[in-house]
């Protein structure tokens, strides 16, 4: 890897490398561990590349999409891919789309939507999944979903029930939770236990028959420890033993940030490299207006020195040894910080920083027209580490 990460032509810096053959391993090791009746979809929004889609496709039931966009960007890449669309504020375009290219299922996120999903079905079934905002206390998490717009107050699904029954064409599957986001394997566990008490007794009260529970996605991804992956041997046992208790309910999960965070690096180069206040500064080609991941969560991205030692100018290049430095892009804000204060054995204008896990939530959400500065180049890698065959993947999006 990292000399393939040298080996990258100047010019083709700043570049996104998605190693897809590690993916590959990291999705077959989560579907693994999971028990057959937990159904694995890939939530796109967290990165909706066309060859992570691929190469995920092979490995997950289908996807999670949250918009009409996303919808057609799936249906487009894996045409064959089951597709369940969620996500609030659906426009009246986005319901015919996703009857159009029959999703497998919806997620309805309120009455209203539900009441204007009828109205849109003109003879067609569909099949549905209840979003509930359950209140309940999901503890120290990167983002609690709960107590806001999104899905609905449990007192609210008595009301779908009643428009349901005068619209047969929509066709109950089941609930549908996504509660937080950053949970780590035990507190999930105990949480979808909670979930899943819950909607049985629920279904049972209305003599629902509740097939399916998607608990959503939210795994925790560390950036402080990128080793340290998300206790998925330890969900599937504890999925397993909690099914048993359900014996007709197929679960579902949606995982994003958690499948795609580490198969992405994103490469640069340090531009220069100042002393200002006794804090050193290296200010690198690219920034968070290209990898948003540290601005968004506030957190130090990870990142590993890639020296390279073909200095040709007439003077000496700066540099700082053993010492913190602070690693900035070209942004013309002190908002543009990927990593703070971190100790560094040498770093000179000139070296290559790779940026790791860049994979999930990174280009896909930076502002990437602040400034005009070029976009980065794309890279996939395929099982023998070598770039697929055009090496790029459709150059610099423009
Ligand atoms: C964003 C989202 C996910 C994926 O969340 P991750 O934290 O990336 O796993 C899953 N389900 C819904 C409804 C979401 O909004």
């Amino acid at each position: 890897m990292h000399g393939l990460l040298a080996a990258l032509p100047d010019d083709e810096l700043p570049a996104y490398v998605y190693d897809l053959a590690h993916l590959r391993e990291h999705v077959r090791t989560i579907r693994a561990a999971l028990p057959d009746r937990v159904e694995l979809l890939y939530a796109a929004k967290a990165n909706s590349d066309p060859r992570i889609l691929h190469t995920l496709a092979e490995h997950v039931h289908g996807f999670e999409v949250a918009s009409g966009g996303e919808l057609d960007h799936v249906r487009a890449i894996v045409p064959r891919a089951p597709i369940a669309f969620g996500g609030p504020g659906k426009t009246q375009w986005e319901l015919i789309r996703a009857l159009d290219a029959r999703a497998e299922r919806l997620h309805i996120e309120s009455e209203h939507e539900l009441r204007l999903l009828a109205t849109l079905l003109g003879g067609r079934n569909v099949d549905v999944l209840l979003r509930v905002d359950l209140p309940v206390h999901v503890g120290r998490v990167a983002l609690a979903m709960g107590g806001g717009p999104f899905g609905m107050d449990p007192v609210q699904l008595d009301r779908c029930l009643e428009v349901m029954e005068s619209v047969p064409g929509v066709r109950l599957r089941g609930l549908h939770f996504h509660l937080a986001s950053g949970l780590q394997a035990r507190p999930h566990l105990l949480l979808v236990d909670e979930v899943l008490a819950w909607a049985e007794s629920w279904a049972r009260d209305r003599g629902v028959d509740l097939r399916e529970v998607n608990v959503g996605g939210g795994m925790g991804v560390d950036y402080t420890h990128p080793s340290g992956l998300y206790d998925w041997p330890a969900l599937g046992a504890g999925l397993r033993r909690i099914l048993a208790r359900h014996p007709h309910l197929t679960l579902r999960i949606e995982p994003g940030r958690s499948v795609t965070a580490y198969c992405g690096r994103y490469v640069t180069q340090v531009l220069d490299i100042k002393s200002s206040r006794g804090q050193a500064f290296a200010v690198l080609r690219g920034g968070t207006h290209h990898l948003r991941t540290p601005a968004a969560k506030q957190h130090d991205q990870p990142f590993e020195v890639i020296p390279d030692d073909t200095w040709r100018r007439p003077w000496n290049r700066p540099e700082v040894r053993d010492e913190p430095v602070t690693l900035v892009g070209q942004l013309c804000t002190p908002k543009d910080v990927l990593a703070s204060r971190i100790v560094v054995e040498r770093l000179r204008v000139g070296d290559r920083v790779a940026f790791a896990m860049a994979g999930a939530y990174a280009w896909n959400i930076s502002h990437h027209a602040f400034l005009m500065h070029p976009h980065p180049t794309f890279h996939h890698l395929d099982d023998t580490g070598t770039p697929v065959a055009d090496g790029t993947y459709a150059g610099r999006p423009s």
